[in-house]
């Protein structure tokens, strides 16, 4: 009985863990989460806003702004850390300049 039960929570906790790792990854496929994939704004001044809109994908919490790395031009890396869960994350962004034609 005990060895099941050991053998249940063991169970568990590696559905657990695949869960944590498959929203990883997922989110790491949404604009803002890798370099290649970066969200596209108008300006710097956006970045936080466009932060404060988006939820933890572990949890759904809001974001709190680490800080900012400039990665070249017109690129910027935003470190994050989840408010509710502590979950950290690096949002990348790309400064689009409106150009006319
Ligand atoms: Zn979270």
């Amino acid at each position: 009985m005990a060895k099941r039960e050991r053998t249940e929570r063991r169970i568990e906790e590696r559905a657990a863990k695949k869960l944590v790792r498959d929203r990883e990854k997922l989110a790491a496929l949404v604009p803002g989460g890798s370099q290649e994939h970066p969200i596209e704004v108008s300006s710097a001044a956006v970045i936080e806003v466009r932060i404060g809109s988006m939820p933890c994908p572990q949890c759904e919490g809001e974001y709190r702004v680490i800080d900012h790395r400039f990665e070249g031009a017109g690129h910027r890396a935003v470190d994050v850390a989840c408010r509710l869960c502590g979950t950290k994350r690096t949002l990348w962004f790309r400064i689009v300049v409106d150009e006319p034609n």
